[in-house]
């Protein structure tokens, strides 16, 4: 069967049939994932009734996997970490603890592993288990977003790389409390501003909750400079707001999309499980 695609979103984001995730795709279909991610950015694969091997599978075809060092969240699992809203007794997360901050990072605008270096390259998320009325995942076209900028600030923002640190988008949420072992493990790291899909040629901008400021730039300048620019590439006409359907699989390209995740704080569990592949080369 030839896989359909539709539209979801009004420059981005569309759904998938015809690919069945329970058999790992072949070289020509891995092929099509590829160019219809790299036109769509996020796409939806619709219900998957598939578990980590399939899903770690599916990701192993776009890069190395994402190795999940960070041990407060760790699932067991070194590929995978869950965004949860119960712990493995289905008590519910607490807000001061290190998974309850997990969930309040994850409703900041950003792409996966920015404070990274190589960085993510390619999320997959699979939605185990959702509320009744599950709350959706909003995401940014970064390119729409490069594209509406005036040529004067594309100059600008195209000879820029930007500090991105784990330590900045924890102090953005209220959180200073990170250990000096901690930082050492993740230091701040730089990647350009700009950037360019190989496969389209398009341009987008790179931004993340992790970005604090320009290189060389006063600290507190390019953080207003930075929050302007996330500012401006998050407005509705560049947002796709995703709503899930339980065991549905979205993927998405983290170079040129940002994503965020909408208040919950309903009484029904909630668990998605997320992978991603790395870059291969530094960025
Ligand atoms: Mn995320």
């Amino acid at each position: 069967m030839t896989p359909q695609v539709t539209l979801l979103g009004t420059t981005f984001a569309a759904r998938v049939t015809g690919i069945d995730l329970r058999r790992v795709p072949d070289e020509r279909s891995h092929a099509w994932i590829e160019e219809t991610l790299a036109r769509y950015g996020v796409l939806s694969f619709g219900p998957q009734h598939i578990g980590d091997p399939q899903q770690e599978a599916l990701i192993k075809l776009f890069g190395p996997p994402f190795k999940a060092n960070f041990k407060e969240i760790a699932t067991g699992h070194p590929h995978f970490y869950d965004i949860t809203t119960v712990d493995e007794d289905g008590a519910p997360i607490v807000t001061d603890s290190p998974r309850g901050l997990t969930l309040l990072a994850n409703a900041q605008w950003h792409t996966d592993g920015s404070q990274l270096q190589p960085p993510t390259r390619v999320s997959a998320l699979h939605a185990r288990v959702l509320p009744p009325v599950p709350p959706p995942t909003e995401y940014a076209d970064m390119r729409a977003a490069w594209d509406a900028l005036p040529p004067r600030k594309q100059h600008e923002a195209e000879k820029l790389s930007v500090v991105h640190s784990i330590a900045w988008s924890r102090e953005q949420i209220g959180f200073t409390d990170i250990s000096a072992e901690s930082l050492l493990l993740r230091p701040p790291v730089m990647h350009p501003l700009v950037r360019t899909n190989p496969l389209t040629g398009r341009k987008s901008l790179y931004l993340a909750s992790h970005a604090s400021h320009p290189m060389n730039w006063p600290v507190h300048e390019g953080r207003a400079y930075i929050r302007e620019l996330v500012a401006h590439a998050t407005q509705p006409e560049f947002v796709y707001s995703h709503a899930w359907s339980t065991n549905e699989l979205v993927m998405w390209d983290d170079r040129w999309t940002m994503h965020r995740a909408t208040p919950y704080d309903a009484p029904h569990p909630r668990m998605l499980r997320w992978c991603g592949a790395v870059e291969l080369e530094p960025v």
